[in-house]
C-alpha cells in the first residue's frame, strides 16, 4: 500500500518503470500519472503513438519499446507528470517539466530535487526545451539518483 493520496507524493511502487534492457537502448519516457482524470494531451503529443488510452479518464499506457525519448510529451503534459530518463552514458540525464522563473540556462548548475522538493544533488543543465506548453529542462544526474530526481531549483 502507498499513501500518495494522503501525502501527494508518489513512491516508486506507484509508477511503471522501463526495464533495465530498455534503459540501455536509449532515452525513454517515464510517466508518473496515476489518477483517472479527464486528460490526454500526452497521447496527441507523441509522434510514435507510444502513449495510449481507450478512454480520456484512463491512466496512460506506455509502449517503452516504441518510445524514442524525444520529450515532446514532457512539455505538453499539464500535470507535469512526464519525464525522460537517459542512462546510456555517465552521468545519466533526466528531462523534467519546469514552470517557474527564472528559467535555467544551458550550462548552469542547479539543485536537482526529489518528489518532495528536497535537494538531491547539484546538476548541470544540458538542454532547455521551450517549444511546448511548459519548459523541458534536461539535467545531468548521477546514475543512483535517476529514480529520485524529478525537479529542479535554480541556485542564483
Ligand atoms: S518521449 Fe517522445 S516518443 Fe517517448 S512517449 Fe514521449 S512523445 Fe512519445
Ligand atoms: S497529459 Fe499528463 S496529466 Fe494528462 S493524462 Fe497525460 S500524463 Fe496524465
Amino acid at each position: 500500500m502507498t499513501d500518495y493520496k494522503e501525502t501527494g507524493i508518489l513512491s516508486l511502487d506507484d509508477i511503471k518503470k522501463p526495464s533495465e534492457d530498455r534503459l540501455k537502448k536509449g532515452p525513454v519516457v517515464v510517466i508518473e500519472c496515476v489518477e483517472n482524470i479527464p486528460c490526454d494531451p500526452c497521447v496527441a503529443a507523441c509522434p510514435k503513438d507510444a502513449i495510449s488510452m481507450d478512454e480520456i479518464t484512463d491512466i496512460p499506457s506506455i509502449d517503452f519499446d516504441g518510445c524514442i525519448g524525444c520529450a515532446l510529451c514532457v512539455t505538453e503534459c499539464p500535470g507535469l507528470a512526464i519525464f525522460v530518463v537517459d542512462c546510456t552514458s555517465d552521468p545519466c540525464t533526466i528531462t523534467v517539466p519546469y514552470e517557474y522563473l527564472p528559467v535555467p540556462e544551458k550550462g548552469e548548475k542547479v539543485f536537482a530535487l526529489d518528489r518532495e522538493g528536497k535537494r538531491v544533488q547539484v546538476s548541470k543543465v544540458v538542454r532547455v526545451r521551450s517549444s511546448g506548453k511548459t519548459y523541458g529542462i534536461t539535467l545531468e544526474v548521477d546514475r543512483e539518483n535517476i529514480w529520485k530526481v524529478r525537479g529542479l531549483e535554480v541556485k542564483r
